[in-house]
Order: structure tokens, then C-alpha cells, then sequence
């Protein structure tokens, strides 16, 4: 394994295991998803001159006036997801860096994730790569149409906050299925599982969080 991605002092295993020993403490029980948050090494996902805040409880800048989701966002969304047994096929809208592409691809069989800003898009292909892990299918889309050709879904993850439920995403939802969606306006949204039944939806509202905007078109 290479040097960079092996890390040391602030960018070693250690800290990537009290990282995820803090998120256990704020209530993500599910041991498998801490296993792989200590496993991936998040700090390659960061430019070299914020690789030694990697591990802070915080979301941090990837350029294009995005952000990093916070690794216990992250933690709390794949345990969500999860939650009602293993995924196949899982969609996920807002590639971003590719760390909660590199979460889920750990625990479930495939991931298809959609990008709407390419650079970002190939930045990340280029760190997941480096990583080694290949059960990732790219999308350099507006995520609101999500992906009608690999659909159905049995899991959608948005980690991008549109004001409602986009339609499409739940027409693509297998029958079972779930989604984890942050829904509401800018700086402070409601965290959302969708679970679709033979009859329609069920929606359960989950804790208040802080995604930027799920934005249309592409760049
Ligand atoms: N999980 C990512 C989150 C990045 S921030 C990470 O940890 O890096 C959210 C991402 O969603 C951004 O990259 C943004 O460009 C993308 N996004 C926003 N709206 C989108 C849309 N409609 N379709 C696809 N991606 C979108």
C-alpha cells in the first residue's frame, strides 16, 4: 500500500479508529459501517493541505463551493440505508470527492453515482481508483433524472438537499427499496427515509442536518 494512502500521525489507522469510536458514541450502532469508516482512508479524498483535518467531525471544502459530508453524516446515512438488509444496487446523487462512494461500495454490491459538476466527478474516479475499488459505476448527470436505465434501486442515497422529494428518484425506487434524502431549504434540512411499499411511500422524518443544494443542469 502506498504511503499516501496508508497515512501517518494524524492521517494513520489510529485516528481513523477514534474517528469512528466518536460516531459510535453519537449513536450509529451499526458495526459493520464503523468497521469500514476506519478501514477507507478519508484524508485522500482532501486536498494535501487539509489531509490532517480529515478526521475532525467536520464537513470541509472540495472546491467548486462544495463540501465533504461530515464523516458522521456519512455514518448515520449508510446505517439508515442499510438498515433493512443487504443492497444490491444502490444509486447515489452527488459523487462529490467520492468518500461516501467509497463507504458504500464497501457494503453493498454496486454503486451507481451521479455527478453534476465533472471535475469533481473525475477527481474522484481518479482517488477511487487509487483505492482499488471497482464496483462503481460513473454519471456525469443532473442527478433529478436520476438513472433510469440501471433503475430499479433497492437504495438511493442523496447527499445534496433539494425542497421536496424528486419524483423521478422515487419512480426508480425498487419495491422495498429505500432512500436517505436531506429535504428542505438551505442551512437547515430534515433527513428523510422513503421507504417504498407495494402500495406507495412511507416517509419517516429523521434528525435536522446541513447539506448544500441539490442544484439542476450540469457543469
Ligand atoms: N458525499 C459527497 C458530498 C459532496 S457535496 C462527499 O462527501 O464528497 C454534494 C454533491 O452533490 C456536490 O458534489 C454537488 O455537485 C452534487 N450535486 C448537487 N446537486 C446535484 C444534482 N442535481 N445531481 C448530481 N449531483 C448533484
Amino acid at each position: 500500500m502506498s504511503h499516501r494512502i496508508q497515512g501517518i500521525g494524524m492521517t494513520s489507522r489510529r485516528t481513523r479508529e477514534r474517528m469512528a469510536q466518536r460516531i459510535a458514541e453519537q449513536g450509529v450502532n451499526n458495526r459493520k459501517v464503523l468497521e469500514v469508516m476506519c478501514d477507507v482512508p478519508r484524508h485522500i479524498f482532501v486536498d494535501d493541505a487539509l489531509a490532517s483535518r480529515a478526521y475532525e467531525d467536520t464537513a470541509l471544502p472540495i472546491g467548486f463551493n462544495q463540501t465533504i459530508s461530515q464523516p458522521y453524516i456519512v455514518a448515520k446515512m449508510t446505517e439508515l440505508l442499510l438498515a433493512a438488509g443487504p443492497l444490491k444496487r444502490v444509486l447515489e446523487i452527488g459523487t462529490g470527492c467520492g468518500y461516501q462512494t467509497a463507504v458504500l461500495a464497501k457494503l453493498v454490491e454496486h454503486v451507481f453515482s451521479v455527478e453534476r459538476i465533472l471535475p469533481l466527478q473525475q477527481k474522484a474516479k481518479l482517488t477511487l481508483r487509487e483505492l482499488k475499488i471497482d464496483n462503481i459505476s460513473f454519471r456525469h448527470d443532473d442527478g433529478g433524472w436520476g438513472w433510469e436505465l440501471k433503475a430499479p434501486f433497492d437504495g438511493i442515497l442523496v447527499a445534496a438537499a433539494p425542497t421536496e422529494l424528486p419524483m423521478m428518484l422515487l419512480e426508480q425506487m425498487a419495491v422495498g427499496g429505500v432512500m436517505v434524502i436531506p429535504i428542505g431549504k438551505y442551512g437547515r434540512q430534515e433527513l428523510q427515509r422513503v421507504t417504498r411499499t407495494p402500495e406507495g411511500y412511507e416517509v419517516e422524518e429523521l434528525e435536522m442536518v446541513n447539506f448544500v443544494p441539490f442544484l439542476s443542469g450540469m457543469e
